[in-house]
């Protein structure tokens, strides 16, 4: 069984093309908290909230700016955070946690080998 996960920009219909729908799925697993991270090649910019900071969201590169204008807007008193400036990081994942994560280490379940493979 397999999951198809769809991503839709906050302020659009837009969905990302097939290359940027991968790196948007790789900022899933992680741990972020309160940091922009930019998904290429389209450049969709994804905000890692959480906690204080609300859900994670998205927005294409058309709507970029208005992201990060709605995060501040509603959370830029609680913290630094949202104010951090470009360029963003296209990569917030290290190969430790990766393979950590690979091996089901996020999950209550082993995955008997069928997680998804760390190259
Ligand atoms: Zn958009």
């Amino acid at each position: 069984m397999s999951v198809r996960l769809i991503f839709r920009c906050q302020f659009c219909d837009a969905q990302p093309d097939p290359l940027t729908q991968i790196s948007l799925e790789k900022s899933v697993p992680e741990l972020m908290w309160g940091q922009y991270e930019d998904a290429m090649p389209q450049q969709w910019l994804i905000w890692h909230g959480r906690g204080l900071y609300g859900p994670p969201r998205y927005a294409c590169n058309a709507h970029r700016g208005d992201l990060v204008a709605y995060l501040r807007d509603h959370y830029g008193t609680i913290g630094p955070h949202p104010w951090k400036r470009p360029p963003y990081p296209t990569n917030l994942r290290n190969p430790d946690r990766d393979r950590a994560i690979a091996a089901g280490g996020r999950s209550a379940m082993p995955k008997w080998g069928y997680g998804p493979q760390v190259k």
